[in-house]
């Protein structure tokens, strides 16, 4: 049998989880998933790198003992994770002991190679980082990532020989093309070793938090040294030879993209100077970004994955994060695109399919199947081969090509249903016809819910148990349950929808909507041909209409779940005064009216959709209200500079608001 021992990076603690952190571990969730519905043997292995002068600081923070502190983010960490249906086998803290004994016996191998001398270091080192940091790197004399100046330090160092490597490396990347994937990133480690390598400092003097040097014990193993290492110490090195024998190599390290160096040059040149294999294989992710900026605990612009998954169960998010992010490149995450995925793969295709199979069952036949009676139609064709093609997208981590290849199956079951119309065979009384179509898209359903198991373990369970599978789901195999089978009975359960239709925005708090207009005065006339969004050269002009906009981008900006906004988000929108002084029709249409306006500080041109309510010679002299910071529009190609207020009732024209004693023009309104 063979096996696959498959890690993910350690985290810092000293800050909760966040989106980005869940999006690495989710994703290799999915691959230990596979892997083990695969009938691989699988060993998965997350932790908590705890030796950071960060959560050492962090606890002190805290008035806390900083192991102590590390047991209780360690809590947090195994609650995230659990809630987020992450099936790790070990979890690994940097502070065990069985960790400190890998790392002795590492640097111990390292020392006897002769890779390791005694220096001074004299130069910046940036804390958030836990780097040193190369002047060259710095700009402004600041932190690239952090933007803090770094501390200065002179301290006498062990350094390894890490420049003795170069070569070595360059042809470990050679031999083995697949070592480093996606190939983008491995273009970068080569280039980066092209430029040739500076040994590097391996510990921090007289510091007391971390693992002591096994030969100086007045300094600890620098941080990120040390955290490396529990990639061999979580199977047994320095420890438990046999248990290290079962394991290493891993055969697959994943990553985040910016840590690529770390895991690709220093930890090979590692293990070459220990003797010991190197991993076959790392894969670099991408950044999921939220509102265009990278996840970071320094940077504080955090979304707690829970969010998502206290709202809609972990599945929705997970299928989100898997199959809307090619694997191996920066995503994007907002929550109106996750509703709308929500609505689209779950509510209305997976979950809507499940439930309409069930009614017609339990209508049809009593929600019973007998073992198929004839020759399957061509949804088998389908599933082989979506079986193919997701097997191969997974052995090659395209997660995201698998899950659209099983939701593939999902759509052929869908139209297979419009095509066959069961609800028509069972009124012209074709009985065995009407049996055969059910049996065979229970299958398709029952098949699809394997494949997708490893992205949504638990609503798949839920989905095979209601096609009449209640095995235990770790006991499926891909080989055998990914087949086609018309061979058993079936008993299907009807149950409530799994992902009810989102038809009101559940979460729009954490992200500001994009700025919307306000339809009222400046709806676009029903003679005026569609303004196309983003690409017309007025870009930035509110070009949104009830029309392009589907119902869950609605909301105003940044509304609480009950629909309300902030102060702030209010007192954004410049109300002010406007005097008419001027107002005509627009030629060709039958609502616009175009009109000079004072703001006070300048005039203005507006146009208004009020033609079938106003004569334009009543409007000169009155004042309005005006949205005076509107983004310009471009209206029957008048540009209009804001937006005159108005009530606009149900079925009724519209009506101007109005002062009984006009305020100067310019006045705020507020
Ligand atoms: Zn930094």
């Amino acid at each position: 049998m063979s096996r696959f021992y498959l890690t993910t990076a350690i985290d810092y603690v000293n800050s909760r989880p966040h989106l980005g952190t869940a999006y690495e571990k989710i994703t290799a969730d999915v691959i230990a998933r596979y892997k083990r519905l695969s009938g691989v043997r699988t060993h998965f292995v997350m932790g908590n790198d705890e030796h950071s002068q960060n959560v050492y600081r962090r606890a002190r923070e805290q008035g806390l003992e900083p192991l102590a502190y590390c047991d209780q983010m360690e809590r947090e960490f195994r609650d995230v994770w659990a809630r987020l249906n992450v099936s790790f086998d070990d979890f690994i803290r940097t502070t065990e002991d069985r960790h400190r004994a890998g790392v002795g016996a590492m640097v111990q191998r390292i020392a006897d190679r002769g890779d390791l001398y005694e220096a001074y270091y004299e130069g910046p080192y940036c804390v958030s980082c836990e780097a040193f940091k190369p002047e060259k790197d710095l700009v402004d004399g600041l932190c690239p990532v952090h933007g803090t100046k770094p501390d200065w330090i002179k301290e006498k160092n062990h350094f390894f020989r890490l420049s003795k490597y170069r070569d070595a490396l360059v042809e470990h990347f050679r031999v083995h093309p697949g070592f480093l994937q996606p190939d983008v990133r491995r273009n970068e480690i080569l280039r980066l070793l092209e430029g040739g390598l500076d040994d590097i400092s391996i510990s921090r003097a007289g510091q007391h938090w971390g693992v002591p040097l096994p030969f100086d014990p007045s300094s600890v193993v620098y941080v990120w040294f040390d955290a490396l290492i529990n990639y061999a110490s979580a199977v047994g090195f320095g420890r438990d030879d046999a248990a290290f024998a079962d394991w290493w190599p891993a055969d697959l390290h994943v990553i985040g993209k910016d840590i690529t160096r770390f895991h690709c040059v220093i930890w090979p040149a590692m293990l070459m100077s220990a003797g010991i294999p190197l991993p076959r294989q790392i894969f670099g992710h991408g950044f999921v970004t939220f509102k265009g900026q990278k996840m970071s605990k320094s940077l504080g612009t955090v979304l707690d994955p829970l969010d998502a998954a206290a709202r809609f169960g972990p599945d929705p998010l997970r299928l989100y994060l898997v199959k809307e992010i090619p694997y191996g490149q920066d995503g994007d995450f907002s929550w109106e695109r996750f509703e709308e995925r929500y609505n689209v793969d779950l509510a209305n295709n997976l979950g809507n399919l499940v439930n309409r199979l069930a009614a017609m069952t339990d209508r049809y036949r009593k929600g019973r199947l007998p073992a198929s009676p004839g020759a399957p139609g061509r949804l088998a064709t389908v599933a082989e081969d979506v079986v193919r093609r997701y097997r191969a997208a997974m052995e090659v981590f395209a997660l995201h090509e698998a899950a659209f290849a099983a939701f593939g199956l999902v759509d052929a079951a869908n139209e297979y249903i419009a095509e066959t119309e069961p609800w028509s065979l069972a009124k012209q009384g074709q009985h065995e016809r009407l049996t055969q179509v059910l049996s065979d898209v229970v299958e398709a359903v029952r098949i699809a819910a394997v494949l997708l198991l490893p992205v949504m373990p638990q609503s798949c369970a839920e989905i095979l148990r209601r096609m009449g599978d209640d095995r235990n789901t770790a006991d499926l195999r891909l080989d055998r349950d990914a087949a086609w089978s018309g061979s058993a009975e079936r008993v299907i359960t009807k149950g409530d929808p799994l992902w009810p239709r989102l038809e009101a925005p559940a979460a729009a708090t954490t992200e500001p909507a994009p700025q919307q207009e306000k339809q009222t005065m400046n709806d676009r006339p029903a003679d005026q041909p569609p303004t196309p969004g983003p690409a017309r050269p007025d870009a930035g002009a509110p070009a949104a209409s009830p029309v392009q906009t589907p119902p869950a981008a609605q909301p105003p900006a940044a509304a609480d779940a009950d629909g309300k906004i902030p102060i702030d988000d209010f007192v954004k929108i410049d109300l002010r005064v406007a005097r008419i002084l001027e107002a005509e029709k627009v030629k060709g249409s039958r609502k616009l009216i175009k009109m000079r306006v004072d703001v006070g500080t300048e005039t203005r041109t507006l146009v208004a959709g009020i033609a079938e309510a106003y004569e334009p010679e009543t409007l000169v002299g009155r004042s309005v209200v005006i949205v005076a910071n509107l983004k310009p529009a471009k209206l029957m190609g008048i540009e209009s500079n804001g937006m005159v207020l108005a009530a606009s009732p149900e079925g009724g024209l519209p009506a101007l608001l109005g002062f009984d004693n006009p305020p100067p023009p310019g006045s705020r309104v507020k």
